[in-house]
Parts: structure tokens; C-alpha cells; sequence
């Protein structure tokens, strides 16, 4: 991109701000302004915030123009984010204020870095215990000690200032004057790592070299869990910090990582910088800050890390890249994974991809030879990979309200008596799908929502998983009236806990599901507990597939197998294939005698998924699923869109769609079909209405001015019409 990247006093420049669509030009300020500077800028009345985009536009008479108000005291953009926000912006059709809005999501970047008032914890409780104090030292706790800004306690906790003031008064808090915005500890990655087994030592030397060429490039690096991929990328970390540039490891469920910063501060001798919605304001505008200076070596993240505006960018590692907490479907519409490729190859960073299930996407790449790929094809150690089997459930005799088989219940009984652990796999949370009633046949559905009520019996309420809606477990059917029928159908995970309890009263149980723990520290804790040996029978969902490390665990029952196998869309399959394969990983990881067994219950074993997990043949799968995408022409052999509508009133919404849908002429155009528009699967949340269509194009077609060109042709929406365009949607709800 040709930008000056110095505006002397008086030049015109273009502004882009966090509220208009489009830059705007303004008068560069004494002392001149560097491209990429935050400054605030007058706009009508009010003061905003922009980043410098450019040199102006010159279609504004230059007596009118006003200047910048003044600059903000942070580091400014780098022109290869200024180039990331514009291209990712045309890629995800993402207006750029929102793109912006993304880059600088820091507190009070606006104030002088001087030093600031924090709240910490300094003495025992208080003597005087409420409610509202509780919560203050749970928030505290919740954040592992970190200090607070005295606003940000308060609201956390959701009490009233004063409340953390009697609390300073009591001694349990103290309030001092901190330095803001200090330097990360620095990593030291010439510390002894451990011993590499010999694939491993190649893999990381492959890594290594990729990033001695300081270009970019992408690989993918396979290997079947317990393998040692960490151990392996940690060593590509090492060597991003040798050559003193910045290393970024994006995680599906960065809360959950105690364990793996362990183990960063294991191998480098002190903690990396950490990005997530815990931290606390202070760490965010710290860590942007530093990020930007370079005074982080390595940052650890969920995937809004992406858009820190890092100095000197040479490693994106996206471990567990097929996971679907990557792929953002709010607001801006996002694949993580897929950006931080667009990000290393703006800024020449090499990417790591690590999965032991990919997606069909990188697993195509690397087989067309666009990414690199290496393959960890056995356990580190004497750990080997759980013996799979299926259980027959047509074969076995299943007890009315009862899903654990008498087969997988033996195998329970066993572990049971070695003292080893058994995990029970269940993806449904709460206690039962359906609530029902016996007298009109009637099920409890959300009112905001196209959505079944999910009974919770812990919190004794129905929840809607859409839209988080609760409502107590009705006495009389809300459709008939008739008062005591009401019933629970299906199991969740609550109800196996039931089972469980009343079939193996001796074990230890604990339920491992994300709604049942108040914070993310809490669920850290059940999990390092859990470790430790403290369970004996472990049932979860899919929050267990997600790369912890129980030692004892040497059981896996898949309870339903063919759950996720009958779903409408193209990616059922997969995500069946990759949820099974993660969650059967967790069995036998630390080798020892007993190797792991996982036990798939299926009413049809024959199914070929179902097959495919039993007999490890991945790659048979992976081809069997490309060439039918391959055939019907859909990712990643041709481009799919989605656009979704919707509107509190049905016929406003589904007229508009219909319009849209008749001048579709730039989409056929660029030889893209156009589906829809069609009521979206769940068809109602939140009491809107929605609508969806899908755009399918050729590989090479131009999809996203296709689909510019016919947004910009469209009629003017109706007021109250949302309308977003998913690009690349991994969802079709
Ligand atoms: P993956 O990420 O592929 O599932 P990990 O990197 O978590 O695998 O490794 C699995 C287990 O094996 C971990 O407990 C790890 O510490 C251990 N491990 C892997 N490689 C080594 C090694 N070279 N030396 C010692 N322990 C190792
Ligand atoms: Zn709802």
C-alpha cells in the first residue's frame, strides 16, 4: 500500500473513526501525525476516536476541513494492520468502523500510561460477612489476584462502590498506586525444553526452519492427542523469540489453560501474556500496549487475540484448529483460523495449525500442498492410543429410563475396582431435552424462541439454550392445563448423573458441563480436582474433549454415538468424526499398564462414521468426505454465503427476502447460485423472525463484490431489519 507514513502540519488526511461508514478528512495537527495514530477528532458536535488511514481524500474543500483535536497517547497502528482491518474487512464484507472497533478494544487507551489507583487483596475476610461483600472477594478470587480499577470491582461484582470501600476500611482491600502498562517478563527460550522423541525432534526442526526464512507459511501439524504437538509448537515459539519477534498461541477455551501456561512457564521461565474476556481492564490495556511495543514475547489467547496490533508478528499457533470456537458468528462474522492466515501473510509470520482431527478445509490445503504438513503419528512414551469399540444397542437390554448398557456398565464396575477413572460422554446439557406432557402430547417451548425448553433440575428451572431464557418446571401443561403429567424425556447429563448415583453409589461422580460452574476458575478447579484422582465416574459434554490431561482416566463411553449423525448440514459428519475422535483421546494418555478402551453405544454401527472412528483409518475418511464435498461443489471446492435476516414481523422480513432474492443478477453474474429464501432452521429467537439464504460460487469467484454489488442495488430495508452475510459459515441454524 503506498502511505506516506508521516503527515507533516497541515496536510489533509484521512481519518477513519469508530462511527462512519467511509474516512473522513481533517488537517494533520502541529507536529504532524504518523499513519496509524489514534487521534480524536471533532465530528459534528461531538469528539471521536480514529485512527490516521492515509492521505485525504481531497474532495472536501480544504478551508473546511478541521483539524485533529488531538493525538492519543497510545502506540500507533502498523501499517500491516491497517492492511490486516482492510482486507479482512472486504473479505467478511465488515464495514471498517466495526474492523476498528475490533483493533482497539482497550480501555482507556486514551488516558496517560502514568500510574493509577488498583484494589487488591490485603488482608483476611472481614469480620462483618454479606452478601454483596462475598461477592466482591469471589470476583477477586475469580481473577487469580490480579488488581482491579476501583469502578470495574464494583460493577464485576454487581454491588455499589461503597461496598469495596467498607471492604478497603476492613483492611481486606487495599487500595495503592500502581504503574500502568509494565513489560511482561521476558521468556527465555534457550532454557533446557524437554527431551524430544525423535519424530518430535524433527517436527520442531521443520518448525524451526520454517521460521528461520522469516516468510510466510502455514503448517499444518497432525498428530493423535497425547503425541506431543505442544511440546513440538512450544519449539517454534522458542525460536520466534530467538529472533526477538512476537509469538501468538490462539486456544478454543482460553479460560481453561492453567495447565498449559504451566506449561509455558515450565519450558520459559515465566508466564506469557494472556488475552480473554477474565482479564481484568487493566491487563487488556496492558497487553494491548505491549503488544504493540513488543514488550510480549508470546501472548496466549482466545481468538480476539488476533487483533492485537503486535510490533513484530512472527508465529500464530491455532492449536485445535478444527474447533468451532474459532469461527465467530456475531456482530462481524469470522474464522479465526482463516484470518490468522491472513494476518502472517501480511506480516511474513509463519502459521501453526495443530489438530488431531483437522478440519476438511486444512486438510485439503495441505494435501493440495499450501500448507505444510507433519505428522506425530503415535503417543509420546509408552502411551498407546485407546482400543475403540462399538456397543450394539439393539443387542443390548436397556432398562426403560436408563442409557448406561449393561455392557458399558461392567466396564464401569471394573475401573471401579482398579481404582481408575471412567468418562461418561453426553453432549446435551441439563437434565432432559424434552419436557412433555402425558395428557396432551404438548412440549414446553421457549416464547421468544423456535426452541424446545431444556429442563436443568440443579437450578430447578427450564432454560431455552438459545437465548438463555428460564422459566420454572410448570405444575399444569401450559397447553392443556391439566396439572401433574408433565414429563422428562431423554437424558442430559443431569439425569445420567442420576443414574449413575443410583447404579454405582460407591463412586465418586462429578458432572463436568459448562452451565453448572459460576465462573471459569470454578470449572479449573472441578477439572484440576478431577486430575488429581478426586472422581471416579466423569460425565460430561463436550467440554471434556477439550485437550485436558486425567491421568487415571482409562474409560471412555460415548452414551449416544449417533447424536450428532442424522444433522442436516454438510459438516454433521466431521463434527461427529472429530468430537468422538477427541473425546475417545482422552482415554490412557499416560500409558502405564492399562490402556485406554472407548465405547461407542450406536444403534447403527454399521453407519460410516460411526466405522471410520472405529478403525482409525482417518485418512479413508477424510477422503470419502472431500470427494463428496468435491462433487457437490461445496467447501473448500466451491464458496458458500450466507445471509441471514431477520425481523420482529414475519411477512416483513420473508417480503423483503423475496425481494432481494428476485434482483439477484450480480450473484448469477459471478456464476453463483442463490438458495432461499427459506425460514432459518430455528426460525425464531428472541421473538425475531428469521430468514436465511445461501449463496454457493464457484472456488475462484469473485463472492464478496458479487455480493457488495447486490446489497448495494437492493431497496431500501425496512426499519428494524437486521441483515448480516456470513462468509464461509460453518453453522447453517
Ligand atoms: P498433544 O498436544 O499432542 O495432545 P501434549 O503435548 O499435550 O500432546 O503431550 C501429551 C503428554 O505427553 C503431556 O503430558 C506431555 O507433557 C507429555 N510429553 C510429550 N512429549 C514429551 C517429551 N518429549 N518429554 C516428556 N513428556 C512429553
Ligand atoms: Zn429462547
Amino acid at each position: 500500500m503506498d502511505r506516506p507514513l508521516f503527515y507533516p502540519h497541515g496536510a489533509r488526511i484521512a481519518v477513519l473513526t469508530q462511527e462512519v461508514v467511509g474516512v473522513l478528512d481533517y488537517l494533520a495537527p502541529e507536529g504532524g501525525v504518523r499513519l496509524g495514530q489514534l487521534v480524536v477528532v471533532p465530528l459534528g458536535p461531538r469528539r471521536v476516536m480514529g485512527a490516521v488511514w492515509g492521505p485525504g481524500m481531497g474532495d472536501f474543500d480544504m478551508a473546511k476541513l478541521r483539524p485533529v483535536a488531538r493525538l492519543v497517547d497510545a502506540p500507533p497502528l502498523a501499517p500491516e494492520m491497517i492492511e490486516f482491518l482492510t482486507r479482512m474487512g472486504e473479505y467478511t464484507l465488515t464495514p471498517l468502523p466495526s474492523m476498528l472497533r475490533m483493533a482497539t478494544r482497550a480501555p482507556d487507551l486514551d488516558q496517560p500510561p502514568s500510574a493509577r489507583r488498583i484494589i487488591h487483596r490485603a488482608g483476611p475476610p472481614p469480620e462483618r460477612m454479606t452478601d454483596a461483600r462475598a461477592a466482591v472477594l469471589r470476583v477477586i478470587e475469580d481473577h487469580g489476584g490480579a488488581g482491579f480499577a476501583p469502578g470495574e470491582l464494583a460493577q464485576l461484582a454487581g454491588v455499589t462502590g461503597s461496598v469495596v470501600q467498607g471492604l478497603v476500611k476492613a483492611g481486606t482491600l487495599a487500595e495503592t498506586l500502581a504503574p500502568r502498562d509494565t513489560p511482561y517478563p521476558m521468556l527465555d527460550p534457550d532454557l533446557p525444553g524437554k527431551p524430544l522423541a525423535a519424530d518430535q525432534a524433527e517436527a520442531a526442526g521443520q518448525l524451526r526452519d520454517a521460521l528461520k526464512a522469516r516468510r510466510y507459511g502455514t503448517t499444518l501439524l497432525r498428530g493423535v492427542t497425547g503425541s506431543g504437538k505442544t511440546e513440538v509448537y512450544l519449539e517454534a515459539v522458542a525460536e520466534c523469540l530467538r529472533q526477538g519477534r512476537q509469538a501468538l498461541v490462539l486456544l478454543p477455551e482460553i479460560a481453561l489453560s492453567s495447565e498449559f501456561l504451566n506449561r509455558v512457564e515450565a519450558r520459559f521461565g515465566a508466564r506469557p501474556g494472556e488475552w480473554h474476556s477474565g482479564i481484568t481492564r487493566t491487563e487488556r490495556r496492558r497487553l494491548w500496549t505491549m503488544a504493540a511495543t513488543n514488550h510480549v514475547g508470546m501472548v496466549v489467547g482466545a481468538r480476539s487475540a488476533l487483533f492485537l496490533p503486535f510490533a513484530d508478528l512472527g508465529l500464530i499457533v491455532v492449536d485445535e484448529e478444527h474447533d468451532g470456537s474459532y469461527k465467530q458468528e456475531d456482530v462481524v462474522f469470522y474464522s479465526a483460523r482463516d484470518m490468522a492466515v491472513l494476518r502472517a501473510s501480511i506480516a511474513g509470520a509463519q502459521v501453526v495449525l495443530a489438530s488431531a482431527t483437522p478440519s476438511l478445509e486444512s486438510w485439503v490445503n495441505a494435501g493440495a500442498g499450501k500448507y505444510a504438513r507433519i505428522d506425530l503419528r503415535s503417543r509420546y512414551g509408552t502411551a498407546e492410543l485407546p482400543e475403540m469399540g462399538a456397543i450394539d444397542l439393539r443387542q443390548q437390554e436397556m432398562e426403560k429410563g436408563r442409557w448406561i448398557s449393561p455392557r458399558l456398565a461392567a466396564e464401569i464396575r471394573v475401573r471401579q475396582a482398579r481404582g481408575e477413572q471412567s468418562l461418561l460422554f453426553l453432549n446435551r446439557r441439563g437434565y432432559a431435552p424434552i419436557t412433555a406432557c402425558r395428557a396432551c402430547g404438548q412440549q414446553v417451548g421457549c416464547d421468544q424462541c423456535d426452541a424446545r425448553m431444556v429442563e436443568h433440575r440443579f437450578q430447578n428451572r427450564l432454560v431455552c439454550h438459545q437465548c438463555g431464557e428460564t422459566k420454572p418446571i410448570p405444575v399444569a401443561c401450559p397447553s392443556c392445563g391439566v396439572e401433574g403429567r408433565m414429563t422428562a424425556i431423554g437424558p442430559g447429563v443431569e439425569r445420567l448423573a442420576e443414574e449413575v448415583a443410583e447404579r454405582f453409589p460407591d463412586a465418586r461422580a462429578t458432572v463436568l458441563s459448562s452451565d453448572l460452574f459460576h465462573s471459569a476458575r470454578a470449572l479449573k478447579e472441578a477439572i484440576a480436582q478431577i486430575s488429581e484422582g478426586q472422581t471416579d465416574i466423569i460425565i460430561g459434554t463436550q467440554i471434556v474433549a477439550k485437550g485436558h490431561n486425567f491421568p487415571g482416566l482409562t474409560l471412555v463411553g460415548v452414551i449416544d454415538a449417533d447424536l450428532g449423525l442424522q444433522g442436516a448440514d454438510m459438516r454433521a459428519a466431521e463434527r461427529s468424526f472429530q468430537l468422538m475422535r477427541q473425546v475417545a483421546g482422552r482415554a490412557g494418555r499416560e500409558g502405564g499398564d492399562a490402556r485406554g478402551l472407548a465405547l461407542l453405544q450406536t444403534h447403527q454401527p454399521e453407519h460410516p462414521v460411526i466405522r471410520a472412528i472405529l478403525s482409525g483409518e482417518d485418512e479413508d475418511f477424510w477422503d470419502a468426505e472431500a470427494a463428496q464435498r468435491r462433487q457437490a461443489g461445496m467447501p473448500p471446492f466451491g464458496r458458500l454465503a450466507g445471509v441471514i435476516l431477520s425481523h420482529p414481523d414475519q411477512p416483513v422480513v420473508e417480503d423483503y427476502a423475496r425481494e432481494l432474492a428476485r434482483r439477484a443478477a450480480p450473484l448469477q453474474r459471478i456464476g453463483a447460485e442463490l438458495w432461499g429464501p427459506a425460514p432459518a432452521p430455528i426460525a425464531r429467537i428472541r421473538g425475531r423472525f428469521r430468514v436465511r439464504m445461501l449463496i454457493r460460487a464457484p472456488r475462484q469467484a469473485p463472492v464478496q463484490q458479487a455480493i457488495s454489488d447486490w446489497l448495494a442495488m437492493a431497496p431500501k430495508p425496512p426499519t428494524n431489519l437486521r441483515l448480516s452475510v456470513d462468509i464461509d459459515p460453518q453453522s447453517f441454524f
